[in-house]
């Protein structure tokens, strides 16, 4: 399956709520009424893409309907295109904000647990691999054994290699050691597999930042990328926790996982508004290729039920 399909397949619940009431705004030819706005406010809210947007979206319609009463159901569509991708591309841009061609990547991956973090350190991997580079997993959530155990067996089926320490070590240690083996072995990147929280008394924010300056000792600009894993069914609800994070350790993008729970796929929206930070991947599903890399166009043409054009890749 290719990504347009699993991206298509991952908002099908958001889209179907959504079209239910664009497609019956389409077969009704008369102007648009206040009963069918507040519906789509309502649609529009139900699919968790938030209440700035939704009020931005609903202002925007009515001031059009005012100069022009004549619009339908198919300038609805259209609008709100124009208006979600506007969001979406005020943000800054995707590019890798690291020092170009340091070696290895160093890709840090935070957030709370149970967002689906270690899965997507996996799906990432495996996607690396597809290209043909060399990855180290290392598990620098040592506070959990079972987190560097299902990271081992996620090397085990990827077939990589993988820097696992005793539990209770230090993780920046940790970090150290793997991207040392990394450079010593010629690896292309370490994807690192962080806590969500802490058994100790210590900082989780200050620990991460220790994690860091271990990769800056040994290559310049590492951390190149801090991905904040967030799940799309905890929505805008884990927002408060996504700003500690992004306040405290530069986190420079965001891995929405497990779009294809949920009809509240428009929190991609939300998140992006709120954060100001660059949505880089979807989770589309458990297995290692449910990972699509975000392109603002695919998401919101699919979350309209247009269809997403084939020039782009
Ligand atoms: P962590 O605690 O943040 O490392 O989370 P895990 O990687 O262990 O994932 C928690 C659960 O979410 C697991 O059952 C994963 O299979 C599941 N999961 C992760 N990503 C996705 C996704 O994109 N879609 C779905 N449906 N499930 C996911």
């Amino acid at each position: 399956m290719g990504w347009r399909a699993r991206l298509q397949r991952a908002v099908e619940r958001t889209r179907e709520q959504l079209s239910q009431r664009l497609d019956a705004f389409r077969r009704d030819r008369q102007a648009l009424t206040p009963e069918q706005l507040a519906d789509l406010e309502a649609g529009l809210l139900a699919a968790d893409v938030g209440l700035p947007t939704t009020k931005q979206i609903l202002s925007r319609l009515r001031e059009r309907l005012e100069r022009n009463p004549e619009s339908n159901g198919t300038a609805v569509r259209a609008l709100l295109r124009e208006e979600l991708l506007a969001v979406l591309q005020s943000l800054p841009p995707t590019e890798h904000t690291g020092v170009a061609g340091a070696s290895p990547v160093v890709v840090f991956f935070v957030g709370v647990n149970g967002t689906g973090k270690t899965t997507s350190v996996a799906k990432l991997a495996y996607r690396l691999q597809q290209e043909r580079k060399k990855v180290l997993l290392c598990a620098a959530d040592t506070f959990r054994a079972a987190a560097g155990e299902q990271l081992e067996m996620w090397a085990d089926r990827l077939g990589c290699e993988i820097l696992r320490q005793q539990p209770g070590s230090d993780p920046a240690a940790v970090v150290y050691d793997a991207v040392k083996a990394a450079q010593t072995r010629g690896l292309d990147a370490v994807l690192v597999d962080t806590a969500g929280r802490l058994h100790t008394r210590s900082n989780l924010m200050a620990e991460l930042e220790k994690m860091k300056r271990a990769a800056q000792k040994l290559v310049v600009g590492a951390p190149q990328e801090i991905l904040l894993v967030l799940d799309a069914p905890t929505g805008q609800n884990g927002l408060a926790q996504a700003r500690e994070f992004t306040g405290r350790v530069g986190v420079t993008g965001i891995v929405l996982t497990k779009l294809d729970g949920t009809a509240k796929g428009g929190v991609t929206i939300a998140i992006a508004r709120d954060l100001t930070l660059p949505i880089r991947y979807l989770g589309t599903g458990e297995q290692l290729d449910d990972l699509v890399e975000f392109d603002a166009e695919a998401f919101v043409d699919s979350l309209l039920g247009l269809p997403i054009s084939e020039a782009r890749t």
